[in-house]
């Protein structure tokens, strides 16, 4: 076992603060990175205070992973001493299910998550990105081109697949009228790629106050949601609409702004179910509401190599680990400008 240190929450209640833990030793289908960045997603505070009801603690967040490969195992092919990597939301599956020879590890019934995760090869739980290093199985570890600035690259590996996974499954592109619902870590990527793959990119917003980011990122109107007058300037008009909202609200707004056939695809996990949908809305116009769950692994390796050849990146605010806690309250009051990415070097052993 090799030592390392990070930093946790010890109930659903306490601040996240130092926390010294063990990695295993790397197997020899394994890579051990050095972690440098550590992006900041909405899902870790949701686990971190138990929001989900499935928390076990000591939970170590983080899974928008990326740093430099310091070890590999024997049978490794796939990485060399030094290469920049990522890791995102997944680090194993069972790897022979219909839905991992599909290359969609996410969907599998024994998906391993980066943390909160029962650790399939040691007993325990996985610990995630909020520290000094982690070892992975090969498999789960991503490529990260030199092209790519390294901090603003890490949320790539969850708010980046999760939104571009999506828009590719329901074919977005030149010609579409797409929605994206809400401004944060997720939503300014997914006005990113949406832009990139040609559509015409609408964002909904409750913050007026992004409406000039917003368009910078790439969204061709905005929309104040809150508005039921500008709202209904677009019913009945949109092909695909994705909502990364990570509380509970009326959903209806949003499907009677899709087209025939249109779908709303939601990917917010709020802690309260949604009001139910209005049935006459989907019934009349035959609309979908639909979810999406990050990525297989193949495709985030895509997405990745899309980003580098597009140079997409997100727009990040870098934090030393001590001041996380602060920056959860400002994810909750919808202030982060659109990611906050840890920078590990402030993590000493003390
Ligand atoms: P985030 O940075 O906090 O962004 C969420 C945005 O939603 C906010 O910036 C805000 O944008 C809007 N919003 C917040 N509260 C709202 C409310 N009460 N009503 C309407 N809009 C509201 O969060 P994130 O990291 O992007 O994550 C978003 C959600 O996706 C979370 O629930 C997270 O757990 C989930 N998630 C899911 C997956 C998946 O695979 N499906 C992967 C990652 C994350 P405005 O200021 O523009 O309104
Ligand atoms: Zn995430």
């Amino acid at each position: 076992m090799q030592k390392t240190i990070g930093y946790a929450a010890t109930n659903n209640k306490s601040p996240l603060a130092p926390f010294h833990f063990e990695r295993r030793n790397p197997l020899p289908t394994d890579v051990q990175i050095e972690i440098l960045f550590c992006g900041v997603c909405h899902s870790d505070i949701h686990q971190v205070r138990n929001e989900w009801g499935n928390s076990t603690f000591p939970m170590v967040p983080g899974h928008e992973i990326v740093g430099t490969v310091i070890h590999v195992g024997s049978e490794v092919t796939k990485f060399k001493i030094g290469d920049k990597v990522g890791v995102g939301c997944m680090v194993g599956s069972c790897e022979v299910c219909p839905d991992c020879q599909e290359n969609l590890e996410q969907y599998c019934n024994l998906a391993e998550f980066t943390y909160n995760s029962p650790d399939k090869h040691n007993g325990g739980t996985n610990y995630g990105g909020y520290s000094k290093s982690i070892v992975v199985n090969q498999d789960f570890v991503l490529h990260i081109s030199n092209k790519l600035n390294l901090a603003a690259a890490a949320p790539l590996l969850c708010a980046g697949i999760t939104t571009y996974s999506p828009l590719k499954h329901w074919n977005v592109g030149r010609g579409d009228k797409v929605g994206v619902v809400g401004l944060g870590g997720l939503g300014h990527m997914a006005i990113k790629f949406a832009h990139a793959f040609g559509a015409h990119v609408v964002l909904f917003t409750t913050s007026p106050n992004k409406t000039g980011d917003a368009k910078r990122l790439g969204a061709n109107e905005v929309v104040i949601s809150k508005n039921p007058e500008e709202m209904a300037q677009h019913v009945a008009s949109f092909d695909f609409i994705l909502n990364t909202v990570a509380a509970p609200h009326n959903l209806d707004a949003y499907t009677a702004l899709l087209k025939r056939d249109g779908t709303l695809c939601l990917v917010g996990v709020p802690d309260q179910p949604h009001p139910s949908p209005a049935i006459g809305n989907l019934i009349f116009k035959r609309r979908n509401i639909a979810g999406s769950l990050i990525g297989g692994i193949k495709e985030t390796q895509e997405m990745l190599d899309f980003c580098a050849a597009h140079a997409i990146t997100s727009d990040i605010e870098i934090i030393p680990i001590q001041q996380i806690n602060e920056a959860y309250e400002r994810v909750l009051k919808s202030e982060v400008k659109y990611r906050f990415v840890i920078d590990l070097a402030s993590l000493q052993d003390q």
